[in-house]
C-alpha cells in the first residue's frame, strides 16, 4: 500500500479516473451527439485494465498481468473509435481485438518463456503508440464543418504528442533490450516513467480537446439552428404580411397573431384581436363548424358566414391547417362575397326563366320530383295545376309582342304573390305555367286557383293601346297513389283541356 502511495501509479490512476468521470459527464450532457459514448466506454475500460494491472502488482498473478495489459489497450482502442464515430467515418472495429489480442498473446508467451521486461514494455508501447495515429490522420484530413477545424487540430496534435511519447517509450525499451539492460526495479526505468511524466498529461489534454471539440459542434449547431429559426420566422412574418387572405395563428381556440389583411377584412385592429376566441369572427350559428375545423385542421376550405367588427356578416371561405405538431393552427379567411354573388347569379340564370322570373322547366322538374317523393313518403296531399292564358295569341296580334311579354310578367308576378314559399311555380312554355302545391288537398288548391283566376279577371293591365284584360284557364289534378310526375301532369293537362272546352276562364279539377 505504501509502495502504491509513493509510486506515480496512483497519480496516473487518479488522473485516468478523473478523465473517465469527465467523459461520462460529457457523454451525458452532449446526448445525442455521437462519439462521447465511446470515449466514456474507452476511459472506463482503461481504468479496469489499470485495476487488473494493480492487482497483478499486488498478487503477482499472471492472468491479471495479461488481462491488465490487454484491457488497457482495448480501452485505448475503444476510445479512439469514438473519434471516428464523431467524424461520421467508418469505425475500424478490428483495432480493439487486434491490439488487445496481440498484447495478450505476447504477454502469455512471456510467462511461459520469459522475454526481456524492457521488450515487453516496448511491445506494449508500440501498440499503444501506433493506435492513435489512425485517428490523428482522420482528424487532420477532415474537411467538413470548417468551424471545427481548430478544435480538430488541437485534438490531433495532442494525440500525436501522446503517440510520440508512447513510441519513444517503446524505442527506449527496444534499446535497453538490445543493450541487455534489465532493470532490477522496473519502476526506476526511463521507459516506465515516461508515460506518467508526459504520456498521461498529453492523454488528459487530448481528452479535454475532445470535450472542446464536442462543445464546439454543439455551439455551431445551435448557432446554425438559431439562424435558421430566425430566417424561417422572418419568412413566416413576410408571408403573413404579403398574403392576400386574412391569416391568423390560433392556439387553443384563441387568436395569437393576425396579419394586416385580416385587420382590413374584419375592420378590427390586431391588438383588439389578440387573445380573443376565434369564434368572435363568425356568426353564432357557425361555432360548431369552426370548432370542428380547428380540431380537424385538414386545410380544406369551407364556406362560412364571417363577421366584421361592426357585426355585419359577409360570406367567407375558412381553411384551418396545423402549423406544427403542437396545437397551433394557421387559419385562413377569404372574403368570397364576389364569388357568392356570382354563384347566386349563375344559379338564378340556370334555374329561372329570364322573362318572368319563374322557375324554368328543368329546375321545376327536378324539384317537383323531390316534392312528389316526399309527399309519397310522408303520405301527404299534393296538387299540380297547369295555367294557360286564354287567347293569348290575340293579345300578341292586337297589342304587339312586347305587351304580350308584359302580360306574361304580370301574370307570373300575380301567381308568385298568391302562392306560398313552399309552392313551386314555373313557366312551362309559351303562355303556359305550372304550379305544384305540396301539403295541399284538392279543395284548398281549388280555392287558391280560383282566387288567382278571379284576381286576373279583374285586373286591368296597362298597354300602350289602353287598358287590357286577360283571363286564364286552369287544369288541376291531385296526386293519386302510383302516379308519377308525368301521369300527374297528363291529368292536369286533361283538366286544362276541359277548362278550354267548357268556355275558358275557369278552373277544372280532374276527378
Ligand atoms: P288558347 O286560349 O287556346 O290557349 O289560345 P292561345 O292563343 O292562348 O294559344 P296558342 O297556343 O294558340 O297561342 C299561344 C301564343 O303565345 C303563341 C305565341 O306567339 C305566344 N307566345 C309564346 N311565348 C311567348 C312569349 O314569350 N312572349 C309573347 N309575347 N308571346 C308568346
Ligand atoms: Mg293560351
Ligand atoms: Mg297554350
Amino acid at each position: 500500500m505504501e509502495n502504491l502511495y509513493f509510486s506515480p501509479m496512483l497519480l496516473g490512476l487518479n488522473l485516468m479516473l478523473a478523465s473517465a468521470v469527465a467523459c461520462t459527464g460529457l457523454w451525458y450532457f452532449s446526448r445525442p451527439y455521437q462519439g462521447p459514448g465511446f470515449w466514456m466506454a474507452g476511459t472506463w475500460t482503461l481504468i479496469l485494465g489499470i485495476l487488473f494491472f494493480m492487482g497483478f502488482m499486488a498478487s503477482g498473478s499472471r492472468t491479471l498481468n495479461v488481462l491488465g495489459n490487454a484491457t488497457q489497450l482495448a480501452g485505448e482502442a475503444i476510445l479512439l473509435l469514438g473519434v471516428f464515430r464523431f467524424l461520421g467515418r467508418r469505425l475500424p472495429y478490428w483495432t480493439v481485438p487486434f491490439s488487445a489480442g496481440l498484447m495478450a498473446a505476447v504477454n502469455t508467451w512471456h510467462w511461459f518463456s520469459p522475454l526481456n521486461s524492457e521488450l515487453l514494455i516496448a511491445i506494449y508501447a508500440g501498440i499503444a503508440g501506433i493506435l492513435p495515429l489512425q485517428a490523428c490522420w482522420a482528424l487532420f484530413i477532415e474537411r467538413s464543418e470548417a468551424e471545427l477545424r481548430s478544435a480538430r487540430l488541437f485534438v490531433a496534435i495532442t494525440l500525436s504528442g501522446y503517440a510520440l511519447v508512447t513510441l519513444l517509450r517503446g524505442a527506449i525499451g527496444v534499446h535497453d533490450w538490445l543493450q541487455h539492460i534489465e532493470h532490477a526495479d522496473v519502476t526506476r526505468s526511463v521507459s516506465y516513467l515516461l508515460p506518467y511524466n508526459f504520456g498521461i498529461p498529453l492523454w488528459v489534454i487530448a481528452l479535454v480537446g475532445l470535450a472542446l471539440l464536442t462543445m464546439r459542434r454543439i455551439l455551431s449547431d445551435s448557432q446554425r439552428n438559431a439562424r435558421q429559426a430566425e430566417a424561417s420566422a422572418r419568412r413566416f412574418e413576410r408571408l403573413m404580411n404579403v398574403a392576400n387572405a386574412g391569416m391568423l395563428v390560433v392556439e387553443e381556440g384563441r387568436i395569437q397573431d393576425a396579419n394586416p389583411m385580416l385587420e382590413r377584412l374584419v375592420a378590427l385592429r390586431r391588438d383588439a384581436l389578440l387573445g380573443q376566441p376565434l369564434s368572435l369572427l363568425f356568426s353564432t350559428g357557425q361555432a360548431p363548424l369552426v370548432h370542428d375545423l380547428l380540431n380537424r385542421a385538414d386545410g380544406r376550405p369551407h364556406d362560412v358566414e364571417a363577421l366584421r367588427g361592426d357585426g355585419a356578416g359577409f360570406p367567407a371561405e375558412l381553411a384551418v391547417a396545423a402549423l406544427d405538431d403542437s396545437c397551433q393552427r394557421l387559419v385562413e379567411i377569404r372574403d368570397v362575397s364576389h364569388r357568392k354573388a356570382l354563384e347566386n347569379k349563375l344559379l338564378r340564370l340556370a334555374t329561372t326563366d329570364p322573362l318572368t322570373g319563374a322557375l324554368n322547366r328543368r329546375a321545376f322538374e327536378e324539384r317537383a320530383e323531390q316534392e312528389l317523393q316526399r309527399a309519397r313518403r310522408q303520405r301527404t296531399a299534393l296538387c299540380l295545376a297547369l295555367l294557360d292564358l286564354d287567347h293569348f295569341k290575340r293579345i300578341n296580334d292586337r297589342h304587339g309582342h312586347q305587351t304580350g311579354d308584359e302580360v306574361l310578367r304580370q301574370f307570373s308576378h300575380l301567381c308568385q304573390q298568391q302562392a306560398r314559399r313552399t309552392d313551386l311555380f314555373a313557366r312551362y312554355g309559351g303562355e303556359e305555367f305550372i304550379l305544384v302545391l305540396p301539403d295541399t288537398a284538392a279543395e284548398s288548391a281549388t280555392h287558391l286557383l280560383e282566387r288567382i283566376r278571379q284576381t286576373l279577371e279583374c285586373l286591368e293591365l296597362q298597354s300602350p293601346d289602353g287598358p287590357l284584360r286577360v283571363s286564364v284557364s286552369i287544369g288541376l289534378a291531385a296526386l293519386t297513389e302510383d302516379q308519377d310526375l308525368l301521369g300527374l301532369q297528363a291529368a292536369a293537362d286533361a283538366a286544362l283541356y276541359q277548362a278550354k272546352e267548357r268556355g275558358r276562364n275557369r278552373v277544372e279539377l280532374v276527378r
